[in-house]
């Protein structure tokens, strides 16, 4: 994991080979582990996200560091769908030589499973979530919320709005 700056935006950012930099996880049965990585709390990753991690191609484990807890960081999930190739990234990411391009179709997200509110099916999801993703910079997140508003999801079941920005739904069923 690299501690990197795009976008004038501050990332811990984990390639996929980096996996989950878990400590220690407290108990199989805890949504949430706990990490000390780089001398910070770093919140625990979902299980639905630890499976999703390794298979997806669109999204990186990042942690974003609390603006007023800066001793604590924050997962999130930088979710592209531009077909950037995040191999490729995490490469150039290793080797210091990305640029803010490279970071242009991302946006942070968090993971939640949502229900729809016309056919009540639950999804699980990747969602914006409000204004204080990027602590403040509304100049960047307005941005990304521009350069991203044709592709939020609604419902793929009934197609209704989930009333909220969806960047990604998993279209995969768990019990
Ligand atoms: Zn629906």
């Amino acid at each position: 994991m690299k501690e990197i700056e795009a976008e004038g935006f501050k990332y811990i950012y984990c390639t996929r080979s980096d996996g989950i930099p878990l400590a220690r996880v407290v108990g199989p049965q805890r949504q949430e582990a706990e990490s000390l990585i780089h001398g910070l709390e770093l919140e625990g990753i979902e299980p639905f996200m630890q499976r999703q991690l390794a298979q997806s191609s669109d999204i990186r484990l990042v942690y974003v560091q609390r603006f007023f807890q800066p001793h604590i960081a924050d997962v999130f999930y930088l979710h592209w769908d531009d077909g950037n190739n995040l191999n490729t990234l995490d490469e150039k990411v290793e080797r210091g030589n990305f640029t803010d391009i490279d970071f242009k179709n991302s946006l942070l997200t968090v993971y939640r499973r949502i229900e729809c509110p016309n056919c009540h099916l639950w999804w699980d999801a990747l969602i914006v979530k409000p204004a204080d993703s990027y602590w403040g910079d509304s100049k960047l997140f307005d941005a990304k919320i521009a350069l991203r508003s044709s592709s939020f999801k609604s419902c793929p079941n009934c197609g209704a709005s989930f009333r909220r920005l969806v960047a990604k739904i998993f279209k995969i069923q768990e019990k």
